[in-house]
């Protein structure tokens, strides 16, 4: 079903929004005057077209603050119509959807840990059926780009077709300095598999701390996504939940004067002309990269043949330890990251080895 999924652009539902689409507001609305006091300061700046904050919310361990409940939307609802922000909440379950629903919240998104419940996903799907809503799918927890788009499927077929997906990290998996691992491929996946759909980066839970959320901010952009979720708090020293990555209003601004966004295309001839040149050199230099590959493969069932009259094993660790570390070294001195090559070495040398089994196990 994703083939047939379209997606409305964000412009159906803000026709105003002159890219990208911004959102800011505290991770909890704590009280009336914070809640407001924030969102006053947002309004001034016409790059934020959404006010988010959350009133219920996911803690990992009981005890910690869980928000302020019901009360919270009557503080959007006042917000919206002060400011004329739209105005945004998470839900987790059909009672919220539907108070959110019933004081006439923009938007509401559903939380990293609740995307990787397919069974909380259909209970506000449910809900939703035959609304207006704008519905924002978080990433789950844990990279499977199916489950993301489970939860994306579940939320179109009730009937939605203002949708956005926000990209906010994941479970560390890898050693990271950042709160959630960004595992960005995760995210061209999803776009490559339903091109339609808005994607916006939320550096905030990525990030965990000021400090990193430009740089994640700045490859948001430089990957083509068409927006950004921050946390803001009036005073994020006091916040009660994630204060080491709010940013205050003003420092928001800061932050957005130095983004670069980058477009698609520049609109520009020269500028695609000498794009399309060097993608062609590309183009030529990746057809000669698989016949090299093709012409090792010819060696390597050659070899499989050879092992197999000889009744020699298809691995042999010594063979492989000496292979990789010396395509290690002869790419650390072509200037190619140690990564990319053992990625690629371990990725050729298994098919390799698969190759000789298998010729091994023929006849
Ligand atoms: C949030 O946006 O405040 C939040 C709880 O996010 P996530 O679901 O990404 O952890
Ligand atoms: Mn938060």
């Amino acid at each position: 079903m994703s083939n047939t999924i379209e997606i409305n652009p964000i412009k159906t539902w803000l026709p105003r929004i002159n890219n990208p689409l911004l959102i800011s507001g505290p991770c909890s609305l704590e009280t009336e005057k914070q809640a407001l006091e924030t969102a006053r300061l947002l309004a001034k700046d016409p790059r934020v077209f959404v006010y988010r904050g959350g009133v219920w919310k996911p803690r990992t361990r009981p005890g910690s603050f869980e928000g302020v409940g019901s009360i919270g939307l009557k503080w959007l609802q006042q917000i919206r119509k002060e400011t004329g922000l739209l105005v945004g909440t998470e839900v987790a379950n059909a009672q919220h959807t539907e108070e959110a629903l019933k004081s006439g919240i923009d938007v509401i998104w559903i939380g990293a840990r609740s995307t990787a419940s397919p069974f909380v996903v259909q209970e506000i799907a449910n809900v939703i059926k035959g609304s207006q809503v704008v519905v924002m799918v978080k990433n789950p927890v844990n990279p499977d780009v199916q489950l993301w788009i489970g939860a994306i499927e579940r939320i179109y077929q009730a009937g939605i077709k203002n949708i956005v997906a926000i990209h906010r990290g994941f479970t560390p998996f890898k050693e990271t300095n950042y709160r959630n691992y960004p595992n960005w491929t995760t995210v061209i996946e999803l776009r490559r598999l339903l091109p339609s759909l808005p994607i916006i980066c939320d550096p905030s839970h990525i990030a965990g701390k000021r400090e990193y959320l430009f740089e994640i901010a700045q490859k948001a952009f430089d990957m083509g996504l068409e927006g950004l979720m921050l946390e803001s708090h009036i005073d994020p020293s006091c916040a009660l939940s994630d204060a080491e990555q709010q940013l205050k209003p003003a420092e928001l601004g800061k932050l957005l004067d130095k983004l670069v966004i980058r477009h698609e295309s520049a609109n520009n001839v020269d500028f695609e002309n000498r794009l399309d040149m060097l993608r062609n050199r590309i183009d030529n230099i990746d057809s000669e990269l698989l016949e090299i590959l093709s012409s090792r493969v010819e060696i390597v069932k050659q070899i499989g043949r050879y092992k197999k009259e000889n009744n020699v094993t298809a691995l042999q660790m010594n063979r492989w330890s000496m292979l990789m570390e010396s395509r290690v070294k002869l790419g650390k001195k072509l200037d190619l990251n140690e990564t990319f090559v053992k990625i690629l070495f371990q990725l050729i040398h298994e098919d390799s080895v698969r190759m000789q089994t298998e010729i091994m196990d023929s006849e």
